[in-house]
């Protein structure tokens, strides 16, 4: 799950992790309000969207088209971007106007942009230096990776494209914990010397007990920043919480913003199934994760490709196999659906009557092949068979997967 940085800059202060004052607000007078609550007289007014390259983006409301292709692409481009720096309270609340309620388009959003339903008003601050630093899980050797640059800001994605050898990795092991010398090693390679070197260790390590106790699947720091006063400040966060963790983070739940997903995904984990959208054309709806990912490959490899990742689990109701069905077929790019269920705790039979009774509700436009095996598969053929529906039955994977690479092929 993903958070705004606002959210995720209220969770980091918990663990210390060094930042300036901030706070969110929906409207220009709150925006007003808390740069008033806020010391100094130079602000930071961000616009909050899940997605980074704000400082870049454009909004499509104040710019041309070609103006907003170059800040999907992440380019420099006319117009005032989703961070800007105000000199006083009343340029806050200016800024705040000029960007809540508009469509900001970032090299991460796509050219249609994300509305912004919030800005948050920080306090400014004079940078020396800024760099890069991330901390995320190494699945290839089971540890916790701290990635840096010293080519930090707001350019990384073009450092790792053109100049990889400036990225740096420390792994830390997770059993073990973070270590001192890590830091130094962080530290060092991030060119600090001396005092801001030393203080830097205890940064890093905050940074580290934030990732672990929040379960973050990724804590992006860009830019992490040396100011001109030499202490070291965290002035952007993107952090995604690891979905699996959610259980015991109720508070972090109720910071999942719904604006900022997927409406099919949401729609899909409403009725407890696993779906991710993809860009090829036949639906799928599978039983465990295993058979979705073989019956993926194996559409793949016949030739076509997966409209989605389907998973509708084990024990699956009538009304989740027909909201299963639905939101595949609601999907345009779709073209031709294929059904493979396995049945072990899950019936063929329950899923032979989810699929007549979406089909009744959403009707069927685009050829569909079943294939259902295992526990009362009979059954559930007999059921299709009876119902008159206009599908195509397979007997095996490969005959299911040649039927619908065929149908589809042929529409
Ligand atoms: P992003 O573009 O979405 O990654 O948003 P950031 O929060 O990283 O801000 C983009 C850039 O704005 C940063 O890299 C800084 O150069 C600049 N910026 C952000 N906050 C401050 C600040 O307090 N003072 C100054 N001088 N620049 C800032
Ligand atoms: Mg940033």
């Amino acid at each position: 799950m993903k958070l705004h940085e606002y959210q995720a800059k209220a969770l980091m202060e918990r663990f210390g992790v060094p930042m300036l004052p901030g706070i969110p607000a929906t409207t220009p007078e709150a925006a007003i309000d808390a740069a008033n609550a806020l010391s100094g007289d130079l602000y930071v007014v961000k616009a909050q969207i899940h997605a980074g390259g704000r400082g870049k983006g454009r909004f499509i409301e104040d710019v041309d088209a070609a103006a907003i292709s170059a800040a999907a692409k992440g380019e420099d481009a006319p117009g005032k971007g989703g961070v800007r720096l105000a000199k006083s309270v009343d340029e806050v609340g200016q800024i705040a106007g000029e960007m809540l309620g508009k469509t900001l388009v970032t090299k991460q959003t796509g050219e249609e942009g994300r509305v912004v339903r919030a800005v948050y008003v920080c306090e400014a601050c004079d940078i020396a230096e800024e760099f890069y630093l991330s901390v995320l899980l190494d699945r290839s050797n089971n540890k916790v990776l701290f990635m840096g640059s010293k080519e930090g800001g707001v350019n990384i994605e073009e450092v790792a494209e053109t100049n990889p050898d400036a990225i740096f990795q420390v792994h830390v092991d997770s059993a073990v914990g973070f270590q001192a010398f890590q830091g130094r090693e962080i530290a060092a390679k991030l060119g600090l010397t001396g005092r801001t070197a030393r203080k830097a260790v205890g940064f890093f390590k905050t940074l580290f007990d934030a990732y672990m106790g929040l379960d973050c699947a990724m804590l992006e720091i860009n830019p992490l920043v040396l100011s001109e006063q030499g202490d070291l400040i965290a002035l952007d966060a993107k952090m995604e919480i690891d979905g699996n963790a959610l259980f015991r983070h109720a508070d972090i739940v109720e910071m999942r913003d719904l604006h900022e997903e997927d409406p099919t995904e949401i729609e899909a984990s409403e009725f407890g199934l696993s779906f991710i959208k993809l860009d090829g054309n036949i639906g799928c709806m599978v039983n465990g994760a295993g058979l979705a990912m073989s019956t993926m490959d194996i559409i793949q490899y016949k030739g076509a490709s997966p409209a989605n990742f389907l998973d509708v689990g084990g024990g699956a109701k009538q009304e989740q196999v027909e909201a299963a069905f639905r939101i595949i077929t609601k999907d345009p790019s779709v073209k031709g659906i294929l059904v493979n269920i396995f049945g072990g705790i899950m019936k063929c039979d329950v899923i032979a009557k989810g699929v007549i009774g979406a089909v009744k509700e959403v009707g069927l436009e685009v050829p569909l092949v079943v294939r259902l095996s295992g526990t009362n598969a009979e059954l559930g053929k007999k059921i299709l068979s009876e119902s008159g529906l206009d599908l195509i039955p397979a007997t095996n994977l490969d005959d299911a997967a040649d039927a619908i690479v065929a149908a589809v092929k042929g529409a």
